[in-house]
């Protein structure tokens, strides 16, 4: 056994230990069913991961599509557009989480479709073209589900308005990856006071029967 084996072996052993991450790792398979092949996750990407079977459902509407992850993280939605669409800029502000999201799709196969980028979405966002944009931001840690309602402006770093006013200046159709607990009538604002307004299609984000999200699906006509 080399050094570099013990050593993910020990990391293994941590992430199955660590009670903070442990609801999350006994899940793995579920996030990346290749997870085994090197996939790499930190804190973070652990409580952030798109489940793989609700990414797939995502990429199946952007089939020969360019796709923009505007907050890609370790890359479990960026993987999916990848096998399917025609190309995915996968942003990230934190260069780690792009180091491993790089990694992760080169584990699928599927790194050279991808052109990922370290930066503040915010900014990068006058200068980015695409067709559709992804926004899966952080819901504010763990405890978003804490809340009955949970509102637009809970999302970080910025709120779920000025967020989806800027995107809208990039890509007709625009996919948000929201907590189940999302105030929908506000979801039903942003489509209808959009100029012109958008259609919205909500779909319930399940695993094994579960709902764990909503994903919401915002596109500029509905042909
Ligand atoms: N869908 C991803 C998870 C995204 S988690 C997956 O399946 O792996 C949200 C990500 O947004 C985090 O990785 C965080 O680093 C990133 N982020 C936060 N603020 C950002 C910003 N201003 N610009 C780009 N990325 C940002």
């Amino acid at each position: 056994m080399t050094i570099d084996d013990q050593s993910h072996l020990k990391k293994e052993e941590e992430n199955g230990t660590n009670p903070k991450i442990n609801r999350y790792w006994i899940q793995r398979y579920d996030l990346f069913s290749r997870y085994d092949e090197g996939i790499q996750i930190d804190e973070e990407g652990w409580y952030s991961v798109t489940h793989e079977e609700i990414a797939i459902n995502h990429a199946e509407r952007c089939h020969g599509k360019v796709v923009i992850d505007c907050f890609a993280g370790v890359g479990g939605n960026t993987i999916q557009f990848a096998k399917v669409s025609s190309s995915v800029i996968a942003i990230d502000i934190d260069p780690m989480k792009v180091q491993m999201a790089m990694n992760n799709a080169n584990v699928y196969g599927v790194a050279n479709h991808v052109d990922f980028v370290v930066g503040d979405f915010f900014s990068l966002a006058p200068s980015l073209k695409g067709d559709v944009s992804f926004l899966s931001p952080p819901w504010g840690g763990p405890n978003y589900c804490k809340v009955e309602s949970f509102k637009m402006d809970m999302l970080q770093p910025r709120d779920g308005y000025s967020l989806f006013k800027i995107v809208q200046s990039i890509t007709p159709n625009i996919i948000m990856y929201l907590p189940k607990n999302v105030d929908l009538a506000q979801l039903e604002e942003l489509a209808s006071l959009s100029s012109p307004p958008l259609t919205l299609e909500i779909e319930e984000s399940c695993i094994g029967g579960k709902m764990i999200a909503i994903t919401a699906y915002f596109s500029r006509n509905a042909a």
